[in-house]
């Protein structure tokens, strides 16, 4: 580690102690900056990085709401206001227990660069709550949403501000956010992203990050000169980023053997069909209910609950050329990782953000593995976010094939941006380093331009 990113890490751990993914995202692209640091050495005086890692604003405020037993419940809102030096904040709102404030200050630090990278003007933001969306009735959910609404609304705006789903909020808390919205506001504005077809959202839009996460593999593929046509893929969560991981896969002739959830995970054998997805797709998406239904369903599956007792997690321990990381931070440790390595797996694309640990990537790097970290892999679902608002500010709708074409293309150049910024700077085929510096170098000279504001 250079002295000057030994400094900045102690400094940033200093001042926030307590958030350790934060510490583990800025490390990640500190390590990538040096590099340019050295070439460039006016982002280093006018200490850039120094300023991307400070949010523009953190809004932290109170929930409280009455639930189905007339109790109050509060729980805490955040929004992160990270950069706007390319756009208006952008980024999804997470509905979680696990929810603080480092957690999301990692988030929203990886949305300024992901953000960068897909050619939109989007900055970067995120939000959310320790509230858990499971096991309640869609009441509360309603009231706790339209109380989480009643504060961000004087915060957000769709040229301030404009945030998404993410872990926990789906299609049905978007519309709930947006119905408060508009009723505080008395406007009706593309101010969320993912919202309803009826009522602005756009097309492929719950596609997007699945679609793109799967893109981005064809793309590290075709480098050498392979595609996924019968390739197997180890797909984590069942959740919005998973099932259009999977859909997708399908789609391009791979085959899918693993769902899983915070309870466990199935391995099917015979692969996931399309019929199969469909039934993951109504138990998540409307009857809200667990993965371990897949394998009482179908009984080519084996459900494997999870063990807080093992040293690593089984579902990553099966044979594959593929996996597409796709429920939470963190979800890939070291043990994991070399058991895909040893499995045969050779191509990663994260839907999920942060999803392998340092020593983790660090195995893939040794191994040669075709390594698509989650700020340039699912960035699939921010720039088809970008497009609703196109959309939503020209008050017209592109067509199912537009938004694909678009999506597609973005991600073809989101790749493209990985490999020439890595071979630039002398890191050739490297996707981390080829993310971080193509990212941080747009948002970078934006600032620059603008001063220090
Ligand atoms: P989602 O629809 O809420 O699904 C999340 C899935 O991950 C669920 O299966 C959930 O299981 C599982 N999960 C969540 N937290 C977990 C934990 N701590 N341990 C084990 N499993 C856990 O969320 P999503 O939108 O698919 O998001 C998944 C990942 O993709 C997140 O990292 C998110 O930040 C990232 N991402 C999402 C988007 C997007 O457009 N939605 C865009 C870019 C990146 P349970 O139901 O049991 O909790």
């Amino acid at each position: 580690m250079s002295d000057y990113v030994g400094k900045l890490m102690e400094s940033v751990k200093a001042k926030d102690p307590a958030q350790p993914e934060f510490h583990q995202a800025v490390q990640e692209v500190a390590d990538s900056i040096q590099i340019v640091y050295e070439k460039h050495p006016i982002y280093r005086k006018t200490k850039v990085l120094e300023r991307i890692i400070e949010p523009e604003r953190v809004i932290l405020f109170r929930v409280p709401w009455v639930d189905d037993q007339g109790e109050v419940q509060v729980n805490r809102g955040f929004r992160i206001e990270m950069n706007s030096a390319i756009g208006p904040y952008k980024g999804g709102l997470r509905f979680h227990p696990s929810v603080n404030l480092g957690i999301l200050k990692f988030l929203a630090f990886e949305q300024v660069f992901k953000n960068g990278l897909t050619t939109l003007p989007m900055g970067g933001g995120k939000g959310g709550s320790d509230f858990d969306p499971k096991g309640k009735s869609d009441i509360e959910v309603m009231r706790f949403t339209q109380a989480f609404m009643s504060e961000l609304f004087r915060h957000i705006g769709p040229n301030t501000d404009v945030p998404a789903g993410d872990i926990g909020v789906g299609g049905r808390e978007v519309g709930f956010l947006f119905g408060q919205y508009k009723k505080l506001r008395n406007e009706f504005t593309g101010v969320l992203t993912g919202k309803g077809l009826n009522w602005g959202g756009s097309l492929i839009r719950p596609e997007a990050t699945g679609y793109g996460a799967v893109y981005f593999a064809a793309e590290m593929l075709a480098t050498r000169d392979e595609t996924l046509e019968g390739k197997t893929c180890i797909v984590s969560g069942s959740g919005n980023v998973a099932q259009y991981t999977a859909e997708k896969v399908l789609d391009l002739g791979g085959k899918v053997t693993t769902f899983s959830d915070s309870g466990g995970y199935i391995f099917d054998d015979a692969g996931v069909d399309r019929e199969k997805l469909a039934f993951v797709m109504d138990l998540k998406n409307n009857r809200r209910g667990r993965i371990s239904e897949y394998a009482e369903k179908y009984p080519s599956a084996v459900y494997t609950p999870l063990d807080p007792n093992l040293d690593h997690n089984p579902l990553w321990n099966h044979k594959a050329e593929c996996a597409f990381p796709s429920a939470t931070q963190n979800e890939v440790n070291a043990v994991d990782a070399q058991n895909l390595v040893n499995q045969g797996v050779y191509v990663i694309s994260e839907g999920a953000n942060m999803p392998t640990v340092p020593a983790g990537v660090d195995i893939f790097m040794d191994n040669n593995v075709l390594y698509g970290l989650g700020k340039a892999a699912n960035a699939g679902g921010v720039a088809v976010s970008g497009l609703e608002m196109s959309q939503n500010s020209l008050r017209l709708s592109w067509t199912r094939e537009e938004v694909d074409t678009r999506l597609k293309g973005i991600m073809k150049s989101i790749h493209t941006q990985c490999i020439e910024a890595s071979a630039a700077y002398g890191k050739p085929g490297n996707y981390i380093h080829g993310a971080n510096i193509a990212g941080f170098l747009k948002v970078a000279d934006s600032m620059l331009d603008q001063g220090v504001v």
